[in-house]
């Protein structure tokens, strides 16, 4: 398996995961039902640093947190989009530089109602999720995420980035499943 070694601030995930082909033909990810809220993409300041002055121009954000922002989607009939959603292509006109949280996708970091710590969850309903071949490769895969994001360096930056961690109460559009909690205690 390849990419497992990530670095966070350049994280993709692999494509025996979630094949762009896959992306290409759902991108859940990019367009957001009008009728349940939330879910619009966070950007960090440093990435916002990233993308060029003409993409800025199209990408409206709102200020989220002290180093985030979230991008402001377009209306497009029952649907919000994403501004750098290609309609005819469904391509993804920053892939590359789009932001962290939509490269961990379909993986996110959850504060669970009721139950102290963070959780490593995925949404079940990612079509790449539903079509998985290999599942010990999954298994394997979700263990050293979780491994991963439970290392000081994560800590550190999800501490720099605490809006890249979601509120499950927030998060009604996606059916949710749980890998487990990241053990942040002894960073
Ligand atoms: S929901 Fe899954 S398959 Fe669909 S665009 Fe997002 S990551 Fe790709
Ligand atoms: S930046 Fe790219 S991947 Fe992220 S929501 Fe927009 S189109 Fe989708």
């Amino acid at each position: 398996m390849k990419n497992l070694k990530f670095d966070l601030d350049n994280f993709i995930n692999p494509d025996e995961i979630v094949s762009y082909e896959d992306c290409l033909k759902c991108r859940k990810c990019c367009i957001f039902p009008k009728s349940i809220p939330g879910g619009a993409p966070i950007i960090t300041k440093s990435e916002f640093k990233s993308i060029s002055l003409a993409e800025e121009q199209r990408l409206k954000v709102n200020g989220l947190g002290e180093n985030t922002f979230q991008f402001v989607l377009i209306s497009d009939n029952d649907f919000l989009k994403c501004p750098f959603l290609k309609k005819s292509s469904y391509q993804c006109e920053i892939y590359g530089r789009h932001p962290f949280d939509c490269r961990i996708f379909p993986f996110m970091l959850v504060r669970r109602t009721n139950k102290s710590g963070v959780y490593l969850s995925y949404d079940k309903t990612c079509l790449a999720i539903v079509r998985i071949k290999n599942l010990p490769v999954f298994i394997n895969y979700c263990q050293e995420l979780l491994n991963l994001f439970s290392t000081r360096k994560a800590r550190v930056f999800f501490k720099k980035y605490p809006e890249l961690i979601l509120n499950e109460r927030n998060l009604g559009k996606y059916k949710l499943g749980y890998v487990g909690m990241l053990s942040w205690d002894n960073c």
